[in-house]
C-alpha cells in the first residue's frame, strides 16, 4: 500500500497555530507508530490572497482532488474585511467544497468527562454524550433556484427556494446510515414533513433506502422542530441524526453548545468514493480564524486535533489509532489541563497551544 497522502492548508488567524500541533502529531504517528503520511502544505483564504491574488490558487484544487485527505485550520479575519466578495478568504473554502463535492458534513458532539461542567445543561443531560449530526452540504435552500430580492404587486419580496432531488437524499442517507454501522446502529432523521414537500420526499427517500440496503439499522422519523428540543431535552437518546443544510446548520449549533468550547469541536466534509474506495474528504475544526487571540499561544488546538483523529478514521482506515488519539485528549483534560477557553471559574494557570499540543502527544 502507498503512503497515505494529505494536504493542509493552514489558512489564516489561528489556523496555522492550531495547525502546527496537529503537524506535531502526524510526525508522532510516522516516528512511533510507523505511520507515516505524505504530506505537503499550501495556502488558503486571505494568506492565498495575499500571495496569489485569489483565495485558492488553481495548482492547490488540483492537489486537493488528488490527496486522500485535505485538513484546513481556518480562513478570514479582519484585514480582508473590505476585499470584494468573489475573493474573500471564505471564497476558497467554499471552492474546495464544492468543487470536491462534499455533500456529507459530519460534525460530532462529544461531551469529555472533565469538560461535563462546561455545558449549557446540567451534566447528567450531557456526561458521556456522543452523537453526530450528519448536515446535507451542497443542497436545499441555500443554493435552491428560484431565489432573490423580487418586486411584487408593489412591495420587494425576498425567496428562497427548498428543493432537493432523490439522488441528493439517497447519497447523504447512505452516508449517514455507513456511519451508523460503525457507531451504535441508529439513524434518526429530521425534517418538516408535516408541512414541506420536500420534507415529505426526504422521508419517503430516507426510508425506501433503509428498507433496501440498511435494515440491520435502527431507523425513527422526527419533525426538526421536535428534535431541537429532544437534542436539548435529552440528547443521549440520539446516534446518528441525518438532516437537510438549514435544519442541520442550526442543529449542529445548538448540539455544538452542549459540549463546551468551540475550540473542542471537530468536522469532516465526505463526497463520493474515490478509486480507494475511501471518501473525498476534508476535516476542519468547526471554529473559525479567531483574530482576537490569533498570534498570542492561547488558542485550543484540539478541535483541530480531533479533525485529524476523523481523517484517521475515514480516511486512513485507522480507527484504532483515532481512538488512541481521542483518548490521548480526554486523559489530558481528566489530568486538569486546559487552555484559557477551557478555564472555568475556579482560576488556575492555563497550557499556552503548544503545551496543550505536548501534553496530548505525552498522553
Ligand atoms: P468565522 O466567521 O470564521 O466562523 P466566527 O466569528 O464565527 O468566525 P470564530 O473565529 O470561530 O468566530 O471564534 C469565535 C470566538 O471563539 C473567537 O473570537 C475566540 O475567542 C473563540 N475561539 C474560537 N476558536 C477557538 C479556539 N480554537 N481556541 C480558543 N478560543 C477559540
Ligand atoms: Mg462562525
Amino acid at each position: 500500500m502507498s503512503t497515505p497522502s494529505l494536504l493542509i492548508l493552514p489558512g489564516d488567524g489561528i489556523g496555522p497555530e492550531v495547525m502546527d500541533e496537529v503537524t506535531k502529531v502526524i510526525d508522532w504517528y510516522g516516528a512511533k507508530r510507523d505511520l507515516p503520511f505524505d504530506v505537503s502544505t499550501d495556502l488558503v483564504g486571505g494568506c492565498a490572497y495575499d500571495k496569489h491574488g485569489t483565495p485558492l490558487h488553481d495548482d492547490t484544487m488540483a492537489k486537493a482532488q488528488e490527496v486522500d485527505a485535505v485538513l484546513l485550520g481556518a480562513v478570514g479575519g479582519p484585514k480582508y474585511d473590505d476585499l470584494d466578495f468573489s475573493v474573500k478568504p471564505e471564497r476558497g473554502l467554499l471552492r474546495l467544497r464544492k468543487e470536491m463535492d462534499l455533500f456529507a458534513n459530519l460534525r460530532p458532539a462529544q461531551c469529555f468527562d472533565a469538560l461535563a461542567d462546561f455545558s449549557s445543561l446540567k451534566r447528567e443531560v450531557v456526561a458521556g454524550l456522543d452523537i453526530m449530526i450528519v448536515r446535507e452540504l451542497t443542497s436545499g435552500i441555500y443554493f435552491g433556484e428560484p431565489r432573490g430580492i423580487f418586486e411584487e404587486n408593489g412591495e420587494r419580496v425576498g425567496i428562497n427556494t427548498q428543493r432537493y432531488t432523490t439522488s441528493e437524499i439517497d447519497r447523504v442517507a447512505r452516508a449517514a446510515f455507513e456511519l451508523a454501522r460503525r457507531r451504535s446502529g441508529k439513524v434518526c432523521s429530521m425534517e418538516k414533513a408535516n408541512v414541506m414537500e420536500s420534507g415529505i420526499l426526504w422521508r419517503e427517500v430516507v426510508t425506501k433506502v433503509h428498507a433496501e440496503s440498511y435494515a440491520d439499522v435502527e431507523l425513527s422519523h422526527m419533525y426538526a422542530d421536535a428534535g431541537a428540543m429532544q437534542l436539548c431535552r435529552n440528547p443521549k437518546q440520539f446516534d446518528v441524526i441525518v438532516t437537510d443544510n438549514l435544519f442541520g446548520d442550526i442543529l449542529s449549533d445548538a448540539a455544538a453548545m452542549l459540549t463546551g468550547s468551540l475550540g473542542m469541536l471537530p468536522s469532516a466534509s465526505l463526497g463520493a468514493p474515490m478509486a480507494n474506495g475511501r471518501p473525498k474528504a476534508l476535516y476542519e475544526p468547526v471554529h473559525g480564524s479567531a483574530p482576537d487571540i490569533a498570534g498570542q499561544g492561547k488558542a485550543n488546538p484540539i478541535a483541530c486535533i480531533l479533525s485529524f483523529a476523523m481523517a484517521l478514521r475515514y480516511s486512513f482506515d485507522q480507527g484504532d489509532e483515532a481512538t488512541r488519539l481521542e483518548s490521548a485528549v480526554e486523559a489530558v483534560l481528566a489530568g486538569g489541563a486546559r487552555t484559557p477557553d477551557l478555564m472555568g471559574p475556579e482560576g488556575g494557570t492555563p497550557l499556552t497551544t503548544a503545551q496543550m499540543g505536548d501534553a496530548i502527544i505525552k498522553a
